[in-house]
């Protein structure tokens, strides 16, 4: 199926740690290497938001185990997964990391890549689809587009590891671009409530994405201002996204002709 003209797939030393993001959850969004790895890894260390069909495509014999608990205190966790990886690696084993969407956005990648660099480890990076540009542009929400926004914001609603938010959200409503928020459940009130003092009008269209991607994904069309009450009516819980600004409101314009995507 595949052409020789394809670029091979490298083979998966013994020893090593691979970093890879299972894209935002619908299976089939794996990439050619998240998928390549999965079938040859001795170990996969996954997190709570990677598909149990994702897992399933692993080899026979291959041992799964569960990392990223939710809810926990996530710094001493994040030690402990740090120890793992560098155990089994040691010990000779194909280690598989495998985490939501990319693995260097808001998803600890880059802990664990300065964890194995200082065990003298080798490891490799595969990028995933991040569930903040995929999902939304499953919904129909471009992260750009030449009428509305030249630059797009990522940003965290909460810090994994203090639930405190760090982000100064007033300048980032003053950049007039869109923001995607990564974790904005917890603290979603005092967020739009700072970007509209930053100068955000409360009408500015916004999306709630649940579980974008997967069978049990919901999409509900909002505003800055009427995000918290609209999540609250519509039981909008983690795992979420919320899209802020003009492109939110651009799938209006397309829903006639997007396909349903399963
Ligand atoms: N590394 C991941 C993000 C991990 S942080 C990535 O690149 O996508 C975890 C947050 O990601 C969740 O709280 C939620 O905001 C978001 N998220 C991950 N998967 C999601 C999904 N399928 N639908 C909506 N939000 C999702």
């Amino acid at each position: 199926m595949i052409p020789k003209s394809f670029p091979a797939l490298p083979d998966f030393p013994a020893g090593e740690v691979w970093l890879a993001g299972a894209g935002p959850g619908d299976p089939r969004l794996l990439t050619v290497l998240a998928l390549h790895a999965i079938g040859q890894a001795d170990d996969i260390v996954y997190d709570a938001l990677v598909d149990r069909r994702v897992l399933d495509l692993r080899r026979d014999g291959a041992e799964l185990i569960s990392a990223g608990k939710r809810g926990g205190r996530p710094s001493s966790q994040q030690r402990d997964i740090n120890e793992v990886l560098i155990e089994r690696a040691r010990a000779g084993r194909r280690v598989l990391r495998l985490k939501g969407g990319d693995p260097f956005v808001f998803g600890r990648g880059w802990d664990e890549a300065s964890a194995l660099t200082q065990a003298g480890i080798r490891f490799r990076i595969i990028p995933g689809l991040t569930a903040g540009l995929a999902g939304a542009a499953l919904a129909g929400i471009p992260a750009t587009s030449r009428d509305t926004n030249h630059a797009v914001v990522l940003a965290a609603g909460h810090r994994a590891d203090d639930g405190q938010s760090s982000a100064d959200w007033e300048a980032l409503a003053r950049l007039g671009q869109p923001i995607i928020l990564y974790m904005p459940m917890t603290q979603l009130a005092g967020i739009t409530a700072a970007l509209m003092k930053g100068g955000l009008d409360a009408g500015t269209p916004a999306a709630l994405l649940q579980s974008a991607t997967t069978e049990d994904e919901r999409v509900v069309d909002s505003t800055l201002g009427g995000l918290v009450a609209d999540a609250r009516t519509h039981g909008i819980g983690s795992p979420a996204i919320v899209v802020i600004g003009a492109v939110a409101a651009l799938r209006q314009q397309v829903l006639s002709g997007l396909v349903g995507w399963r």
